[in-house]
This record gives structure tokens, C-alpha cells and sequence, in this order.
């Protein structure tokens, strides 16, 4: 199957501000950011919506978490906070059907979302 727009960026194929990874998760920056800091958080399994996460992924998604609360402190996020974020399908505002976690940082975030 071809492979989508981030397995090719988690694959090096195509550029992107890699800031962490490994053999099973990819972080890099965000190419139109919604906050001073805005990253995505991905597994390299493709994993099309959290709908699709199955049992035997609990471990990775949990990483997913972890690698955004590492990513958050090495930046000097995690005094004053922060936002995670999962988009699912349409009316979650999903735009790229590979799972992703948005860690938005570095200002006040308003509340309820657009
Ligand atoms: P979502 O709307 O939740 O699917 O988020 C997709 C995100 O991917 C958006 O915030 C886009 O700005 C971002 N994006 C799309 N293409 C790229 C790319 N080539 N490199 C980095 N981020 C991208």
C-alpha cells in the first residue's frame, strides 16, 4: 500500500523538523503552527484515526504521551502548560488520516476550541 504524507516524512522521503525519533515513534514541528510551539507526535505504525487503535497498540499510544510530556519539558513547557490534541475524521477537523497527537505550547490556549 503507498505510503501516506507522514510515514514518507517519518521515512526521511520527505523534509520535515524532526525533533525526536525512534524505532517506533516520530515527533516533528508542525509546517503551519498554531501556537510558537506546535508538534506532531506519530507512530510509525499507520494508524488512520484513533478509531482504528486497536488492544495491542495501548503500549504505543501510551509512548505517544510519554514522548509529548518529554518533548514538553526539554522545551520549558511544562511550568505553564500546554495542550494535546487528537482530530478525528470531519468533524474533528482530520486532515491527515495517519494518527497523530498536536503538542501546542508557548501561548495561553482559549477554550472551547473553533
Ligand atoms: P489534522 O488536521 O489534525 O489532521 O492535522 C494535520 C496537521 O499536519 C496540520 O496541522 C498540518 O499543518 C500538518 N502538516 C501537513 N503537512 C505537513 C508537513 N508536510 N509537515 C509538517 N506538518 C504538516
Amino acid at each position: 500500500m503507498a505510503k501516506n504524507l507522514f510515514q514518507k516524512i517519518a521515512d526521511g522521503e520527505i523534509p520535515a523538523d524532526i525533533i525526536y525519533s525512534d524505532d517506533e515513534i516520530v515527533a516533528f514541528k508542525d509546517i503551519n503552527p498554531q501556537a510558537p510551539f506546535h508538534a506532531l507526535i506519530i507512530p510509525r505504525k499507520p494508524i488512520p484515526t484513533i478509531l482504528d487503535v486497536q488492544p495491542e497498540d495501548s503500549l504505543l499510544i501510551g509512548r505517544m504521551f510519554q514522548i509529548a510530556n518529554k518533548l514538553a519539558r526539554d522545551y520549558g513547557y511544562d511550568e505553564n502548560g500546554f495542550r494535546l490534541v487528537i482530530n478525528c475524521k470531519e468533524y474533528g477537523g482530520q486532515d491527515v488520516y495517519h494518527l497523530h497527537l498536536h503538542l501546542l505550547a508557548g501561548r495561553k490556549m482559549t477554550w472551547p476550541p473553533g
